[in-house]
């Protein structure tokens, strides 16, 4: 029955939302030829339509050089980057970011927040997020109606409908709270709500080095592990939104008892507490130098100091990154046999410690998958930078907004103001 629903809800959406959404889809833009080859309408039905998306604002048309027309030069549609903003906020276990993107994904400010703590509770959160907004929207000097829409990353799996986080194991004073309601009415307008890494993924996906990829793995490695997975070009979620939650599946031969309750989980063996935890060991039994002598001058040591011990050369210290990817690349394998990704990139700020961590992962995947899954796998770190879950969470109200049933709605409204403009 749900089947039949969501198809008749597509099955109903009107036939411009339907071009918009190719026109948004395409990316770099397309011509009308090609719509209408794409879509079967009539050339006239296109006509019709891209005048009324190039009067609503949210298109724009730019000539650029036809290939399949000799060179010459065609006209080319696509999403008006300008047509407004978002705000987009990423918030992980330890750290909050903010910014305003245009409708590409593309920061135009972002401010951050390290070192928070996600269990002072979604109020206390979400209120630093929304003055940390306002506050970038006042210096970009942005008018409240050029705001489109919000999106926002949370470290939780979660309801992606109604934006509430469900059981999570780090966050517990969010559980069943309406992140997406509290945004829409501090905001006034649409808001949408994702688990932190299924918007880097999305992100990936975009603007990262993913674009050509229809069947890829995002793995974030960070306090928490986890994985966005991309399916035929679309963000998989899982029937209750908990898909990819992989730093809670079993690592063979370990006892370690996890926050969640289960035994031997990934990210008790290598999340960055796991790391930052051997590494007191480590300094403490004198076994790494460079830990050892930060321990002894009182400092903290963390898993950058980790990071700056194995670039000095630290043996001991290499040798836990190598460990910890042997960790991470037991259970990576496993996605990589059961999904048949063309790629993986990680990110994260474990995911810093480059090669040293991600030979371990790739020696163990090759090792283990079978010749046909690792064949053409291209195996890689993130290059979009810090700003990752920012431009994801803005790409995400793109793809929620510019959805054929929400688009319907939002392109109805904006019309009718223009009407109603007009007539004043
Ligand atoms: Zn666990």
């Amino acid at each position: 029955m749900e089947r039949l629903e969501a198809y008749s809800n597509i099955a109903a959406v009107s036939t411009v939302a339907k071009i918009c959404n190719i026109i948004v889809r395409s990316d770099e833009g397309i011509t009308r030829a090609e719509l209408a080859r794409f879509t079967g309408f009539s050339k006239s039905t296109i006509t019709q339509h891209v005048d009324t998306l190039l009067s609503s604002g949210f298109i724009t048309q730019i000539s650029l050089p036809d290939k399949s027309n000799g060179g010459r030069t065609s006209q080319y549609l696509k999403l008006n980057k300008d047509c407004g903003v978002v705000v987009a906020i990423d918030l992980g276990i330890t750290s909050l970011h903010v910014g305003i993107c245009n409708i590409m994904g593309e920061p135009l400010a972002v401010k951050c927040i390290e070192n928070i703590n996600v269990n002072e509770g979604p109020e206390a959160i979400l209120q630093k997020a929304v003055s940390m907004a306002n506050d970038l929207l006042e210096e970009l000097n942005v008018p409240k109606r050029r705001l489109l829409g919000v999106g926002m990353g949370v470290p939780a799996p979660l309801e992606f409908s109604t934006g509430r986080p469900v059981s999570p194991p780090v966050m517990l004073s969010w559980d069943g709270y309406s992140v997406k309601e509290y945004l829409e009415k501090a905001f006034g307008v649409r808001a949408y709500v994702d688990n932190d890494v299924n918007i880097m993924a999305i992100a990936e996906l975009w603007r990262g080095d993913a674009r050509d990829d229809l069947n890829f793995l995002f793995i974030k490695l960070g306090t928490g592990i986890g994985c966005g997975i991309i399916s035929n070009g679309n963000i998989y979620r899982g029937s209750n939104g908990c898909a990819g939650d992989i730093g809670h599946m079993k690592v063979d031969g370990f006892t370690h008892t996890c926050y969640c309750g289960n035994i031997g989980c990934l990210e008790k063996l290598a999340g960055a507490a796991a790391i930052q935890e051997r590494a007191y060991e480590l300094a403490r039994n004198k076994e790494s130098p460079y830990l050892e002598k930060l321990l002894s001058q009182g400092e903290e040591i963390t898993c950058k100091s980790v990071n700056a011990a194995v670039t000095s050369g630290d043996i001991s210290c290499i040798e836990l990154i190598r460990t910890v990817g042997g960790y991470i690349g037991d259970v990576v394998s496993n996605l990589v046999t059961f999904f048949n990704p063309s790629k993986i990139v990680f990110g994260g700020g474990i995911s810093n410690f480059g090669d040293v961590i991600i030979n371990p992962i790739r020696k163990k995947i090759y090792g283990s998958c079978g010749s046909l899954a690792t064949k053409d796998l291209q195996i890689q770190r993130s290059r979009l930078g810090e700003n990752c879950g920012v431009i994801g969470a803005a790409i995400l109200v793109r793809e929620e907004l510019f959805h054929p049933k929400e688009f319907t709605k939002v392109l109805s409204s904006v019309l009718e103001g223009d009407t109603a403009a007009n007539g004043k």
